[in-house]
C-alpha cells in the first residue's frame, strides 16, 4: 500500500508539471489558459507559486503523455486523472480547463480542481479529483502548504470558499489563507487549522449560500474551542472579485475594518430581518446563546454572554439561565 501511495504522488506531480508546462509553453495553453488568468487579474508570480496550469481540450493529452513517460494506467485511474470508458480506453478527466493543483500540507500534489472556461450553464464550473488513497477531501485545506508559516506568524487563519479567493487574498499580500474547496467545512479541517493557530476569520461569499455556510462554520469552529471572527462582503462579491474591484491596499483595509466577532456578526444578520418584532428578537437572542453554548471554555462563554447582554439589552442573568438550560439539554 505504501508503494501504491508513492506511485499516486508521483503521477500526480507528473500531471501538475504537464498542466503547468501546457499553460506556459503550448500555443493553446497560452492563448486560452494563461490569458484567462491574466484577464481575471492574477499576477504571474501567483500563478507560478501555486503551480497553476491548463489541461488541453483533447480527449487524452495527459494520459498519452503519462504512458509515454512510463506511468502505469493503474495509477492514472486511481488518482482519477484518467477514466476508463466502456470500450476499456482511458480518457482524461480534465479537458479544456484551467488547473489548480491541490497540495497536502507538506507540499505534495494530491489532487486537482479544474475550472471550465465556458459560460454554458450545463457545464459544471469546477471539476475536482475524486477521493483516492492520497486525497481525502475532508482532511485537506487548499492553500495550507503556502499559508502555514504565515498562519503561525500572524496567529490567525483566513478561511475562504474557493481556489480563486485563496489566490487573490495572497495577491493582496495576505498569505495566511486557506479554502475548504470541494466540500463544506469539516471538523477535520478545523482540527488541521488548530495545529497552527486558535484564531479563524471567515471570509465567505456575499451571497445567501455564503452567509448560510458562515453560520454553520462558525458554530463548528466554536465547538472545536477555537475563536472565530467573520468579515462579510457586499452582496454579489466574494474575496476574489472584491480584491480585484478595489485593489490590494483597499482590500486589506476592508478586512481590518469589517472584522466582526461572531456575536456581532450573527446579531447583524438576524436583526436585519427581525425589525422590532419582540418575538423574532427573542428568537435571535436564543439563536446567539445557542452559539455561545457551543464554546467548551466556561470563562470564554461568560465573556460572550456579557457582550450579548450589553449589545441586545438583555439582563445577563437571563442569558446565563438560558445558556445553562441549553448546556444541560446537550448532556
Ligand atoms: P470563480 O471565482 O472561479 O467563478 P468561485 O470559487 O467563486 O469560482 P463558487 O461558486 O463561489 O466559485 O464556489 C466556491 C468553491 O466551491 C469553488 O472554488 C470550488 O472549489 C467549489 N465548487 C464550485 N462549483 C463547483 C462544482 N460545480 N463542483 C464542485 N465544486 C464546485
Ligand atoms: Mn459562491
Ligand atoms: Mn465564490
Ligand atoms: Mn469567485
Amino acid at each position: 500500500a505504501q508503494n501504491t501511495r508513492e506511485s499516486l504522488y508521483i503521477v500526480s506531480q507528473f500531471a501538475a508539471n504537464f498542466f503547468e508546462d501546457q499553460m506556459w509553453n503550448s500555443p493553446e495553453g497560452k492563448t486560452i489558459g494563461l490569458s484567462y488568468f491574466k484577464e481575471r487579474g492574477f499576477r504571474e508570480d501567483i500563478l507560478k507559486k501555486f503551480n497553476l496550469g491548463y489541461s488541453p481540450d483533447v480527449w487524452d493529452a495527459l494520459t498519452q503523455d503519462a504512458i509515454k513517460n512510463k506511468h502505469a494506467e493503474e495509477y492514472l485511474e486511481k488518482t482519477g486523472l484518467a477514466i476508463r470508458n466502456d470500450k476499456g480506453k482511458l480518457y482524461d478527466r480534465f479537458r479544456g480547463r484551467v488547473m489548480f493543483p491541490i497540495h497536502n500540507f507538506t507540499g505534495r500534489v494530491i489532487g486537482f480542481g479544474g475550472r471550465t472556461l465556458k459560460t454554458d450553464k450545463n457545464v459544471p464550473k469546477y471539476v475536482n479529483s475524486p477521493e483516492s488513497e492520497i486525497y481525502h477531501k475532508s482532511n485537506v485545506l487548499y492553500g495550507l502548504f503556502h499559508a502555514k508559516k504565515a498562519i503561525r506568524d500572524q496567529d490567525n487563519c483566513y478561511l475562504v470558499e474557493g481556489y480563486a479567493d485563496v489566490l487573490s487574498v495572497h495577491q493582496a499580500n495576505i498569505e495566511n489563507v486557506v479554502a475548504s474547496s470541494g466540500t463544506s467545512l469539516t471538523i477535520e479541517q478545523i482540527r488541521l487549522i488548530s495545529r497552527f493557530t486558535q484564531n479563524v476569520t471567515i471570509l465567505y461569499d456575499g451571497d445567501a449560500a455564503g452567509i448560510k455556510a458562515s453560520l454553520r462554520g462558525l458554530d463548528m469552529i466554536l465547538e472545536e474551542g477555537l475563536n472565530v471572527k467573520v468579515v462579510s462582503f457586499p452582496a454579489g462579491d466574494d474575496p476574489d472579485s472584491y480584491m480585484h474591484k478595489v485593489g490590494a491596499g483597499a482590500f486589506k483595509t476592508y478586512i481590518e475594518d469589517n472584522r466582526k466577532d461572531f456575536i456581532l456578526y450573527k446579531a447583524n444578520i438576524l436583526l436585519a430581518d427581525a425589525g422590532n418584532d419582540p418575538i423574532k428578537r427573542a428568537g435571535i437572542i436564543r439563536d446567539i446563546v445557542e452559539s455561545i453554548a457551543k464554546i467548551p471554555d466556561n470563562i470564554k462563554a461568560s465573556v460572550f454572554i456579557r457582550e450579548c447582554s450589553s449589545l441586545l439589552q438583555i439582563e445577563e442573568r437571563i442569558l446565563l439561565t438560558e445558556l445553562n438550560t441549553m448546556r444541560a439539554a446537550k448532556l
